[in-house]
């Protein structure tokens, strides 16, 4: 590493106060000598601590949590590369992850390396300048606990704190690495591992402790947050979101006032949902620990809680105090929530003047399409206003702070259609805000879905449990389904500017002080705007489908802008030729790293798709039919609608056709279980398998007539 690499580690080394680690502090005279990239990324983490966390937002070189600053907002003050000269942008390097899964983490930066995560949670560590490995730890996911995630095998990043590295895994582990070498120091199971269990967030570090989630609420599973001692690994506190079996003690009071909102005698048994998958926030001055929850599980609350019920503490923002988890308020967004409307999208904590008065304010975006502005101080509704396309509810009723539900958005006794899908009008993907425009810029997007009952639903243990038909879902209006970045003015609540896309699904998003908002994009691009009006200033190949956030760095006086670049995630499987659309050719998951003048080029972006022969043989019409239905019960939620693969996992239509001989090794004897393909005998039988070949070698042979030219055979 260069010199002056090597002096601002030295001045980390040095320091020992609250604070200490700041550029103005002095470089000692007898410079110890610090060999191994080891013990240089040991050195520059280790003051990493409750201080330079709590002021990360002053520390402009660097991103040291997941939002940047406790309050999340994804802002820079870097300006070196601004709206003028954001056009010079070119590739510094790339990194390799060595996968064609999602890639969904925010990297951090820490004095000049970055700390970030792959598919099936592999930590990597990299010199931010040159972009040369230091380390990488793989905690050795079982592979077949890809079927027991409704959402790609993927991870949103780590925590880095005193030296430490702190990651959560697929199948419910929480690690501490040595930030110098990626060795485990302790790892402890945060779920119970029999039941369908998974974590893809990102742990945050408040005072000491480790805060982390998990999901699982399409299969079953009952949502908590725990905090852990970061020192140690052990539990310090749990905060369980939804009520468990009543005839047993509550964990908490707010549980046992909660249970009065839920109907019936089967949700704990199923679980209940209301994960905390994703997104928390900090408030250093309040003390409060911000955490959404996710949809109940199963979806529907016709099956969850007959009878209806608020369903607490389902699609909620809570308000926890980090010390012990006491919940202080909470606000529910949909209450009741029975079409798959998470409360954990991205918040973001910011200080606006509102009627001419200062609020602390508390933003989010979450999937049931209103945006809404709390006051963080006690959980009071301000206001919240449809920033997309919405038909469930007419609006959000100022004075009650509910939601007006429409009466066409009831499914029980027909199917609807319904605006936002459950993939949101937003998702996970991060938003930011900009206090020197004071715009928050989201990854919005218009997809409608058709919800309807599933008439023969019964409670699967370990499968997909949402009570709702897939195979009505699968039918969703394709030529409707948009996506766009969203320029939106939190105070006026309304719409400032907006760049359109051809599909949904785009990146995450960056803005800075150069007047820039950067995002990825489903069509495979690296983008930046205008922050005021929405110019698009430059764009750039990445040779997939970008998901992920951006992040920028400094580092001896040059401004870097880094993202993960892999295509994946919910709509990336299942959305089928929605998904295809976005033009994914060869998914290889990298990290990507610009700066001014960069001059890398990646690697051709060549199709590797190769001719399909078709498979001789008349469809029988019925077989085939029986066939699509337990596709997409069963299949479509990977392999998409229709079974067009969306450019992540196999395209079955694609298949060797040896794949096709050997289905019920594949589907009951779990034959591919290495490659992420569960087992699925316990709900399948060889009846089913047949009729699922049957469906695939239609599908195959429709696509080669489709690719045949016009007046061929
Ligand atoms: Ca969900």
């Amino acid at each position: 590493m260069r010199r002056f690499a090597l002096a601002r580690i030295l001045t980390a080394v040095a320091c020992a106060t609250p604070g200490c680690g700041s550029r103005t502090a002095s470089v000692p005279e007898a410079e110890p000598v610090l060999a191994t990239p080891a013990e240089r990324a040991r050195a520059v983490t280790s003051s990493v601590d409750d201080a330079r966390l709590r002021g990360a937002a002053s520390e402009p070189a660097s991103w040291l949590s997941h939002g940047r600053d406790p309050a999340e907002t994804r802002y820079s003050p870097l300006a070196r590369i601004d709206e003028h000269n954001v056009g010079q942008l070119g590739l510094a390097w790339w990194l390799d992850t060595e996968t064609t899964r999602g890639l969904e983490a925010t990297p951090l930066v820490v004095d000049g390396v970055i700390y970030t995560t792959g598919s099936w949670s592999v930590v990597f560590a990299v010199d931010a300048s040159t972009g040369k490995l230091l380390w990488k730890h793989d905690p050795e996911v079982p592979r077949e606990w890809g079927g027991k995630v409704c959402c790609d095998v993927v991870n949103r990043g780590v925590a880095v704190y005193r030296g430490r590295v702190y990651v959560g895994t697929l199948d419910g582990r929480l690690q501490a690495l040595d930030a110098g070498t990626g060795q485990v120091v302790w790892s402890v199971v945060t779920v119970d591992q029999t039941r369908p269990y998974s974590i893809t967030g990102a742990p945050r570090v408040v005072k000491g402790k480790l805060i982390i989630g998990n999901g699982g609420a399409e299969f079953g599973v009952r949502g908590y947050v725990s905090a852990y001692d970061a020192e140690t690994g052990a539990l310090v506190w749990r905060f369980y979101t939804v009520p468990g079996d009543p005839a047993k003690p509550f964990e908490s009071p707010e549980l046992e006032k909660a249970v009065a909102t839920w109907k019936g005698s089967q949700w704990w048994k199923v679980g209940g949902g209301g994960t905390v998958w994703d997104s928390m926030a900090y408030d250093p001055e309040l003390d409060l620990l911000y955490v959404g929850t996710g949809n109940g599980s199963p979806w529907s609350r016709h099956v969850r809680s007959p009878g209806g019920g608020d369903n607490l503490f389902l699609s909620s923002i809570l308000a926890l105090e980090p010390d012990d988890g006491t919940l202080v308020w909470y606000y529910q967004t949909t209450p009741g929530d029975t079409w798959d409307y998470t409360s954990t999208q991205h918040m973001i904590l910011a200080d606006l003047v509102i009627d001419g008065r200062p609020r602390q304010v508390l933003m989010q975006a979450p999937k049931n399409g209103f945006f809404y502005v709390i006051d963080r101080t006690n959980g009071e509704l301000i206001s919240a206003k449809p920033y997309v396309q919405v038909t469930w509810a007419k609006e959000v009723d100022a004075k009650t702070g509910r939601p007006v539900v429409a009466p066409g958005a009831d499914y029980r006794e027909k199917t609807v259609e319904i605006r936002p899908s459950t993939l949101g009008g937003h998702n996970w993907h991060p938003m930011s805000f900009n206090p020197k425009t004071g715009l928050v810029y989201i990854p919005a997007q218009e997809i409608p879905i058709f919800h309807a009952m599933d008439r023969e639903w019964k409670y699967r243990p370990g499968a997909w449990n949402t009570g709702t038909d897939f195979t009505v879902v699968a039918a969703f209006p394709r030529e409707l389904v948009s996506g766009h970045l969203l320029a939106w003015d939190p105070v006026a609540q309304k719409e400032v500017w907006r760049a359109q896309y051809p599909g949904p699904w785009n990146g995450g998003t960056l803005t800075s002080a150069g007047n820039l908002v950067f995002q990825g994009t489903a069509r495979g691009s690296f983008a930046a705007y205008r922050a005021t009006d929405g110019k698009l200033l430059w764009e750039a190949p990445a040779g997939t489908g970008i998901v992920a956030a951006p992040v920028t760095y400094e580092l001896d006086g040059v401004q870097y802008v880094a993202v993960m670049a892999g295509w994946g995630g919910a709509f990336a499987l299942v959305g089928g030729d929605a998904a295809a659309a976005a033009g994914v050719k060869n998914n290889a998951g990298r990290l990507l790293v610009f700066k001014l003048g960069g001059e890398a080029e990646l690697p051709g972006f060549e199709a590797t798709a190769v001719p399909v022969a078709p498979i001789a043989e008349a469809a029988d019409a019925k077989l085939v039919a029986r066939g699509s239905d337990v596709f997409h019960r069963w299949c479509a939620v990977c392999h998409g609608f229709a079974a067009v693969g969306g450019g992540v996992i196999a395209d079955l239509r694609r298949s060797d056709p040896k794949v096709y001989a050997i289905l019920p090794d594949v589907v009951l004897g779990g034959a591919y279980r290495g490659r992420g393909m569960p087992s699925f005998e316990k709900w399948l039988g060889v009846d089913d398998v047949a009729a699922l070949r049957a469906y695939l070698v239609s599908r195959r042979n429709e696509l080669v007539r489709e690719a045949a030219p016009a007046g061929g055979s």
